[in-house]
């Protein structure tokens, strides 16, 4: 009989190639350990790293401890305390379950392991190089477990070398701590990096602690607390108002039972929820916790647990959408001015004041406080685009609308032609961007006008449009959402249209260039409800008035009134602040009146 090809590797080879996948750099090593001391129901974890943890990773727990037979025990492939049999799997609430951190990591370092249990007068001490049990005896410890993992891939060159510069390591370690951190707050975190204090957590219990150190404390002003309880899952934590935002999604933290999970349906989910409130390409701040029943979800999907999927993933996108939103929906996102800046007028105003082009009058309240009778209308948060899966507003709570939370504004003039400064009745100065908010107010009108179904259109002197192939064959496409935007087309042949109607209230002239501008980043047609939005907003904003316009006080009073009607009067649709506030409490302490 002919020799086989195929033979059964050696464990420690398997253990070095297992090891690729569980532990792909420093950080990795990092989570596996603190989440096992996490699972061992530990109430202090010590993190020590150096050279960004390729020299050094030790992490310190107070946690349960592990008998003389788990530490030998626990070193083997697939040894694991946490489940037994492959049902188990669809109950996990442990952070680990495939038993193959200890063994991967210790196949890849200069590896030790000491752990006593309470009850326990000795405790264990495990040494394995490479993947090569070195020695296991009995030795002196405190309560709890001690893993030292050293010279990271020190017996595999490829991927030594796959690594980036130890500043980026200990960028990731941290980040990784401060995820796990976050999720656990009754735990105190202590990373220590090169021997230095790095980042704490005092173990409170209280989410907003870790948070503050995380975001930063005066982030922590712009963050909005989220409970909420829904049919499949409940959330908590906090959101940003959209004043606080990224250009990435650094600052967004999101947990699906206490694990961080990397879910590109909840990511979506949230961004979806501040569409309108936040420029193209900017994130918000968030930090959420999902919890849910594990037999909805599926851990086991990736060898590092960071993926999560779900088995009814559209009610759980509608779910999470629907709590994010309540939160927006139920607080005030105004933001307030940083008061810093007002600080170096006090020298400027010792000198002569120079006019700044503001017409102060006399601010006379009441009458105009009042504030309009119309009932807010609930069209933000409703995608009225096709197919864009988003939920109806029936579900909403009367009342409970953004401009609830609007103040009753009176105006006090007009600066430089562009903002209108208004007092509220508490007598917090507030500044409007005029052209922003009365984009907010025509587009509310627009799609409330659509979801009626009465967009009033007139007719215009045919308007030629003659386009290059291309263009012309995507508006083709989409004659039937330019349509229902008011905007009616004849084709004339020859890349060449006719433009014959536009919407009522519209006095604008369209370019060649506007209707190619809002084709051009349209090419993948999977985007319907895109170019709907997009030419919803330019709609909005050519009819919107602009900067360098003088209004008259009704006109002033009455763009207010209007504002406070809209479903979001907090910002344009395209995501920028329509409002800011300077409270009297700001002016006055920056007055040194307080
Ligand atoms: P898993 O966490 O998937 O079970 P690991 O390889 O990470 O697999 O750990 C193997 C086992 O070792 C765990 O199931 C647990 O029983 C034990 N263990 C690991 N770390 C600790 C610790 N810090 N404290 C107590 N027990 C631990
Ligand atoms: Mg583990």
């Amino acid at each position: 009989m002919e020799m086989g090809r195929i033979r059964i590797l050696d464990p420690v080879t398997a253990n070095k190639i297992a090891a690729g996948e569980v532990v792909e750099r420093p950080a990795a090593v990092v989570k596996e350990l603190i989440e096992n001391s996490l699972d061992a129901e530990a109430s202090r974890i010590e993190i020590y790293v150096e050279k960004g943890g390729m020299r050094l990773i030790r992490v310190v727990d107070d946690g349960c401890g592990m008998s003389a037979r788990d530490v030998a025990n626990a070193l083997e492939r697939h040894a694991t305390s946490k489940i037994e049999r492959e049902e188990d799997l669809y109950a996990v609430r442990t952070m680990g379950f495939r038993g193959e951190a200890l063994p991967s990591i210790a196949a890849v370092s200069r590896f030790s392991l000491l752990s006593r249990r309470a009850s326990d007068q000795f405790g264990t001490k495990i040494v394995v190089h490479g993947g090569e049990k070195i020695s296991v005896s009995e030795a002196g410890s405190p309560a709890g477990t001690e893993v030292i993992a050293a010279d990271l891939f020190y017996n595999t060159p490829a991927r030594l070398k796959f690594l980036k510069s130890e500043a980026a390591e200990t960028a990731r370690i941290t980040a990784t701590v401060q995820r796990l951190a976050l999720a656990r707050p009754e735990v105190s975190f202590c990373l220590y990096i090169n021997g230095r204090t790095k980042f704490v957590t005092p173990g409170s219990g209280k989410l907003a602690d870790v948070a503050a150190l995380v975001l930063g404390g005066q982030n922590m002003h712009s963050m909005l607390p989220l409970s909420w309880q829904g049919q499949l899952l409940n959330m908590s934590g906090f959101v940003s108002k959209p004043s606080l935002n990224r250009s990435n999604r650094n600052l967004q933290y999101i947990y699906v039972n206490k694990r961080p999970v990397y879910s590109p349906l909840l990511s979506d989910s949230l961004q979806t929820t501040y569409h309108t409130l936040l420029p193209r390409n900017r994130f918000p701040a968030a930090i959420i916790f999902v919890d849910i029943a594990p037999s909805e979800i599926d851990v086991n999907v990736h060898p590092t647990k960071k993926e999560v999927r779900f088995s009814r993933e559209r009610d759980v996108y509608r779910e999470f959408l629907k709590g994010v939103r309540d939160v927006l929906l139920n607080n005030s996102l105004i933001a307030e001015l940083q008061q810093p800046g007002l600080a170096g007028l006090e020298t400027a105003v010792a000198s002569s004041l120079p006019d700044y082009g503001i017409k102060i009058k006399d601010a006379n309240p009441p009458a105009l406080y009042s504030m309009p009778e119309t009932r807010p209308e609930q069209s933000l948060f409703e995608n009225s685009c096709k197919g864009s899966g988003e939920e109806k507003q029936e579900d909403r709570k009367e009342g409970e609308t953004g401009s609830s939370l609007f103040p009753g504004l009176a105006p006090l003039g007009q600066y430089k032609s562009t903002y209108i400064l208004a007092q509220s009745a508490a007598g917090d100065l507030y500044i409007i961007d005029q052209h922003a908010a009365h984009e907010r107010i025509i587009y509310d009108q627009l799609k409330k006008d659509l979801s009626a179904g009465n967009l009033p259109v007139q007719e215009i002197l045919p308007q030629t449009f003659e386009f290059d192939f291309q263009t012309a064959a995507l508006l083709q496409e989409n004659l039937d959402i330019f349509e229902n935007l008011g905007f009616k087309f004849a084709v004339f042949g020859n890349n060449t249209f006719i433009l014959r109607t536009v919407p009522a209230f519209f006095n604008h002239s369209l370019r060649q260039e506007d209707i190619a501008e809002l084709l051009s980043s349209e090419n993948n047609a999977s985007s319907d409800s895109r170019l709907f939005e997009k030419t919803l907003q330019m709609i909005a904003c050519k009819a919107a008035i602009k900067a360098n316009h003088r209004l008259d006080e009704q006109e002033m009073t009455a763009l207010l009134r209007n504002l406070a009607a809209t479903s979001q009067p907090f910002t344009c649709p395209h995501g920028r602040p329509a409002i800011m506030v300077l409270t009297e409490q700001a002016i006055a302490r920056n007055f040194r009146r307080t």
